[in-house]
């Protein structure tokens, strides 16, 4: 999650400043594709779309980051439609510490802030989405 990052040249007066919005489905094609060097197929399984979206993704990001360096203008990361990571939320039966670990990190074995092996997964997962494709995804039970 890169949040609202912001990227600004320097010596560029706030007044003559032009920005461009990069979204953050295509700050995470960048980060996939060029960062992590993953392959197109790859990248966009793992932001769930398919690989022609994905590389009109990647392709509009490029072209926005190098229109932001040759132009010299600001970067902004914000907007796009994207879905966090699903978190499991455990709690601690001893000291009552509850936390939140992202799906396929495999169970924790103690509570971090006291080592009981006392934990259990609390009932309410927190999901975070915001502006999601409306497709639902099974919750993973185990
Ligand atoms: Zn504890």
């Amino acid at each position: 999650m890169p949040g609202t990052n912001y990227f600004k040249p320097r010596g560029v007066p706030l007044t003559t400043l032009e920005e461009v919005n990069l979204t953050v489905d295509e700050f995470e094609a960048i980060r996939l594709a060029d960062l992590e060097g993953l392959y197109q197929e790859e990248s966009a399984k793992k932001m769930e779309i398919s690989r022609q979206t994905f590389a009109n993704i990647v392709n509009s990001a490029h072209k926005k980051v190098a229109e932001a360096i040759v132009k010299v203008k600001a970067l902004r990361i914000e907007g796009g439609v994207y879905k966090m990571a699903e978190m499991r939320k455990f709690s601690c039966y001893d000291c009552k510490h509850e936390w939140d670990i992202p799906y396929g990190t495999g169970r924790p074995q103690k509570c971090p802030q006291c080592e009981s092996k006392n934990i259990h997964r609390a009932q309410e997962d927190r999901s975070y989405a915001r502006a999601g494709r409306g497709r639902g995804r099974c919750a993973r039970h185990w």
